[in-house]
């Protein structure tokens, strides 16, 4: 039954046309990212950045639409988070990166912020969104993490979409995991580890992962998380995207955060529930205490990558440590902004 509701609602958001609000509606905001660990800029084509683009802003307008048509902040998200699952772009859903097995494995997660209910999924294999598999933890099941096999049986028992392991295939991952066989670059929990030995600089098709956080007209946030974890990870390991308080948290008084990167420098520093309280105990802003986290707190520990996040006023604050974040926003006027470098907007050619 679940399942059905959820792609009704994902049917209308893609139908619908985004509108701006009026002056007077109260606050919604969206913001998504499609990880860190970008392509550096020299590889990146124009066609590849048209590509990035359109599928974050086909997400912006999804979310968007939920929310300017009265929906609620985890509706939004789900709409936008299964856009990315199911772009071949990113590092979630179909994109997912290779355990050194040559599998697929799933993390995903999703919290709201107004009763701190929350749902996770680890491990799982085949199913297509696993952000609606981690919505059915969160909605219809006492429990807030499911794992592997106890996923995939929930996700059939709620007939979610299910696809063989040639859907979650992409050559691009698939090359990323042969080249770290073939040169015997050992999976490490640092970021030196995720940095290519012969140039010393970022591989980006090590990580990524996709998120979203909305604030919706009830004064309501609610963020979520979905990855294919870390290209060469041991089958079994989990990370930080299914794990509520590491990448993702949402709590009405304070903010909705998601993040991507190092997996196991988020889990030792607790990233987005430590922004959750930087702004609930010392005061700090959103943006404030998501950088505190993202570019202090996390690099300090050996990690990195970035985050998205709103406050209950809809601000929005993006933070990362790494070259640039694929992220974007759209508040109350409907305008989308998409960037993926440092700050400069990024259009269609
Ligand atoms: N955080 C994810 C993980 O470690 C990867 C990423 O966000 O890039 O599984």
């Amino acid at each position: 039954m679940k399942s059905i509701r959820h792609l009704i609602s994902l049917a209308g958001a893609l139908l619908a046309a985004t509108t701006p609000l009026s002056a007077e509606s109260p606050p919604i905001a969206l913001v998504v990212h499609g990880g860190s660990g970008v392509l550096s800029a020299d590889r990146m084509t124009p066609e590849l950045r048209v590509a990035y683009y359109e599928s974050l802003d086909e997400a912006l307008l999804a979310g968007h639409t939920v929310l300017t048509r009265g929906g609620s902040s985890v509706d939004a998200i789900v709409a936008a988070i299964t856009i990315l699952e199911d772009s071949p772009l990113f590092n979630a859903g179909r994109g997912a990166a290779f355990t050194r097995t040559g599998t697929n494995e799933l993390d995903a997660s999703i919290m709201r912020g107004q009763d701190l209910e929350a749902g996770g999924v680890s491990a799982v294999k085949y199913v297509k969104n696993p952000i609606l598999a981690a919505r059915v933890v969160m909605e219809d099941t006492p429990h807030v993490l499911v794992t592997a096999d106890g996923a995939l049986e929930l996700a059939i028992r709620e007939e979610l979409e299910l696809r063989p392991p040639s859907y979650f295939w992409t050559e691009r991952r698939w090359n990323s995991l042969q080249e770290r066989i073939k040169r015997n670059i050992e999976y490490g929990g640092r970021l030196t580890s995720a940095l290519d030995p012969a140039t010393g600089r970022l591989d980006s098709e090590y990580y990524g992962t996709v998120g979203a956080v909305a604030l919706d007209q009830a004064g309501n946030i609610a963020a979520g998380t979905s990855t294919g974890g870390r290209t060469m990870k041991m089958p079994g390991r989990v990370g930080d995207s299914p794990i509520i308080g590491a990448a993702t948290y949402a709590n009405n008084a304070t903010a909705g955060i998601s993040t991507t990167g190092l997996g196991e420098v988020h889990m030792v520093i607790c990233s987005a529930h430590t922004v959750s309280a930087l702004m609930e105990m010392k005061g700090l802003d959103v943006q404030a205490a998501l950088d505190e986290v993202i570019c202090k707190r996390l690099v300090d520990a050996g990690g990195g990558g970035g985050a998205i996040a709103i406050d209950g006023n809809g601000d929005v604050a993006m933070s990362y440590s790494d070259d640039g974040m694929y992220r974007g926003f759209v508040q109350n006027d409907g305008a989308r902004h998409i960037f993926i470098y440092d700050e400069q907007e990024v259009a269609p050619e």
